[in-house]
């Protein structure tokens, strides 16, 4: 498994690969790496990839002030045992420095689709988001690159960016992986206490009770996770495709919740299946 610090030298290995006729694919992560990243590293190959790069960078540009950038957790042997077990060709562990000169200046900005939910509460966080995922795409040029529906907006918006900007990249979207409580995995869950941690079984039992439809409307959702005593950030139900709102919870729709629990920001969703979108 090959190491890169240095974003010349992988683009110039990424280059040999795709000139030697073969499949590469980009797995973009923030490291600490658990079970829901290996499943897209999986998906990579399932889908085709003979080369999956997969990127550990805790963007600092992602981050609003106040948020927790500085203690994001970090454990570069443990993430380099993980990929290399997964059989991943290239881990790329870029510095900041190397991302971004000091006078950096030019960032992509979706403006619709990042609007609500997500970008609503995290100002500048999809800015962040795009701008490095660009980044990464320029320096390895994927054939396709894999993101996890857990970050459900920030898979809508980089499909966005994608098409409006021209990239040639395929996104390829890969389904929740959950413990076997429910709880959506996420490198974040290593902030939350025992009391937290059941709390936040809530989060994904309110969720698939609203996909068995025994909770109807988004108030309901709102108030099963705040008599857990989360504090919800949001909780909205929009369009799967176009994350318009929606004013009832159907077939096409999705739910999107974000919560603290105690300091810790969760999110989670579900999508409310109806026949020919499911499989998008
Ligand atoms: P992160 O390291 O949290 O920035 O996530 C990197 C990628 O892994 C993103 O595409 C996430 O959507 C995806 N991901 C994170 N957690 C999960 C999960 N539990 N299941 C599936 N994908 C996930």
């Amino acid at each position: 498994m090959k190491i890169f610090r240095d974003s010349a030298k992988l683009r110039k290995w990424a280059r040999k690969r795709r000139l030697e006729n073969r499949v590469v694919a980009l797995v973009p992560t923030m490291g600490f790496l658990h079970e829901g990243h290996i499943s897209l590293i999986e998906r990579a190959k399932k889908n085709g990839a003979d080369d999956v790069v997969v990127s550990i960078f805790v963007n600092p540009v992602q981050f609003g002030p106040g948020e927790d950038y500085a203690v994001y957790p970090r454990d570069e042997k443990a993430d380099l045992a993980k990929c290399r077990a997964a059989g991943v060709s290239a881990v790329f562990l870029p510095s900041n420095e190397s991302m971004y000169f000091g006078d950096h200046s030019v960032f992509v900005d979706e403006v619709s689709l990042s609007r609500g939910l997500c970008g609503a509460k995290r100002p500048g966080h999809f800015r962040g988001v795009c701008t490095v995922v660009a980044k990464l795409f320029n320096i390895v040029q994927p054939n396709f690159a894999v993101f996890g529906r857990k970050d459900y907006q920030q898979a809508a918006i980089i499909k966005r960016m994608v098409r409006d900007l021209d990239f040639d990249v395929k996104i390829v979207l890969a389904p929740i992986v959950r413990e076997k409580s429910g709880i959506a995995l996420s490198s974040r869950n290593t902030y939350l206490s025992a009391e937290e941690k059941e709390r936040a079984l809530v989060i994904s039992r309110t969720l698939a009770a609203v996909k068995k439809g025994e909770v109807k409307t988004v108030s309901a959702v709102a108030k099963r996770l705040e008599k857990a005593s989360l504090k919800v950030d949001y909780v909205e139900c929009v369009d799967s495709e176009t994350l318009e709102p929606s004013r009832t919870i159907k077939p096409g729709s999705s739910v999107l919740v974000a919560v603290y629990d105690g300091k810790t920001r969760l999110i989670d969703n579900v999508q409310i299946e109806d026949g020919p979108r499911k499989s998008k």
